[in-house]
């Protein structure tokens, strides 16, 4: 007999037929032997339809109303669920938040889980029940309601697991794993057995949204190996651990990319000290999360100083970027905001080199150019015009070796 938590998402939910089935896929489990604790998302698009109607009340809404509203969306899909499994004659229960005691800090609208207390839960788990939570809310000191951010119930069914000892966290969604890249864009892209958390943190931060990054590093902290599955329950999914994949699996376990990139250079700034830090500062007082930074060697006593930020933050970032180069007497301010980030991503990096050969390679092969690079001990990215971004990741993808099962691993 294992434990699991199931967390089903919002496109899973999206219908009350969706719900059972989805409890059937839930009865499943327990029929074939095992004890289920089950985390829910509001149904379909709820969340943002909630969302909508407070901006139409309010263009800024008070945080705690807004939790207050948003956390709604699940006490309906749990309520829901747990009438459609005990029609299939599982007694099951509904709980919120504050029934759990997810307790919070106090932050509204991206609270943090403190604590998960398993009194209740453990009770409930004894005594044959499934216990159906609300994702994506608890309560803070004050028993206020709070919630955790957009996609906030994947860190519930992660933080359950760890509390519940769950075997698994199995995240029951609309696709059947990690892929190896977009499928959407390489229909050769295959899904992956098993990625590292490691490797799932650069795949989902770059854009590979099947996960709130959140949950990732939540569950990296606490050891919960998490299980991406089909909502149909078939099918072995994605399991993310921290096993590292064989020694003969690929160097490079899959290739995330970001249209959403813009890149800023101010050209002839002086090469003195504090001439970065002078520009970087004004960008990060405006809040803007600097990514990549390239400087060149200076050349007559003058560099070129470029960075990159989310494509939303041009105009601001270049606006700020004029000023700090007036500020120290630096030349004349380049940009685009037609770029893309391309990242290569996998723990076989750590003991092969060559990989950023490869890459460089690939994309010289097909006349692609470089803008920018950064690379950590796991990945290496790459920042290009955007009309290559297609090429570029089917070229990168074929000659990682992607498009091939690989022999090892599965
Ligand atoms: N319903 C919330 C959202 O859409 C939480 C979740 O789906 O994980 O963001
Ligand atoms: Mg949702």
């Amino acid at each position: 007999m294992a434990r699991y938590v199931m967390k089903f998402g919002g496109s899973s939910l999206a219908t009350v037929e969706h719900i059972r089935a989805a409890a059937e896929v839930i009865a499943r489990q327990r029929r074939a032997g095992h004890e289920v604790a089950v985390v829910l998302s509001a149904m379909g698009d709820t969340t943002d339809e909630l969302l909508a109607k407070a901006m139409a009340v309010s263009g800024r809404p008070n945080p705690r109303e807004l939790d207050m509203l948003l956390s709604s969306g699940e006490q309906v899909s749990v309520a829901l669920m747990a009438m459609a499994l005990r029609e299939l004659g599982f007694p099951a229960r509904s709980l919120l938040g504050h029934q759990v005691r997810i307790l919070t800090d106090s932050v509204h609208c991206k609270a943090r889980i403190e604590k998960v207390e398993t009194e209740r839960l453990e009770a409930e788990l004894h005594a044959g029940v499934i216990p159906v939570v609300a994702g994506f809310q608890g309560i803070d000191s004050l028993d206020e309601v709070t919630t955790f951010g957009r996609g906030g119930s994947d860190t519930t069914g992660v933080a359950l697991a760890a509390a519940l000892k769950a075997d698994e966290c199995q995240i029951l969604t609309d696709v059947d794993g990690v892929y190896t890249t977009d499928p959407r864009m390489v229909p050769q892209a295959r899904r992956l057995a098993r990625v590292t958390f490691e490797e799932m943190l650069e795949l989902a931060s770059l854009g590979s949204r099947v996960l709130q990054i959140r949950s990732v590093q939540f569950a990296g902290k606490y050891n919960v190996p998490v299980r991406v599955l089909h909502n149909s329950g078939v099918g072995e999914g994605t399991l993310i651990s921290y096993e590292e994949p064989d020694v003969e699996a690929p160097v490079v376990s899959g290739i995330a990319f970001s249209r959403n990139e813009a890149q800023v250079t101010i050209t002839g700034v002086p090469d003195r000290p504090g001439n970065g830090y002078a520009v970087l500062r004004s960008v990060s007082e405006s809040h803007i999360v600097v990514d990549m930074i390239v400087m060149n060697a200076p050349r007559a006593g003058i560099v070129d100083f470029s960075f990159s930020v989310p494509r939303e933050e041009y105009d601001q970032a270049m606006e700020l970027a004029r000023t700090a180069a007036v500020e120290i007497g630096a030349g004349d301010v380049l940009g685009s905001a037609s770029v893309a980030k391309i990242s290569v991503v996998g723990v076989g990096m750590r003991s092969h080199a060559g990989v950023a050969t490869t890459m460089f390679e690939v994309l010289a092969r097909e006349g692609v150019n470089v803008r920018m690079v950064s690379t950590s001990e796991i990945k290496i990215s790459v920042l290009i015009e955007e009309k290559y971004l297609e090429l570029a990741v089917r070229s990168l993808h074929e000659a990682f070796g992607l498009d091939q099962a690989p022999v090892a691993a599965n």
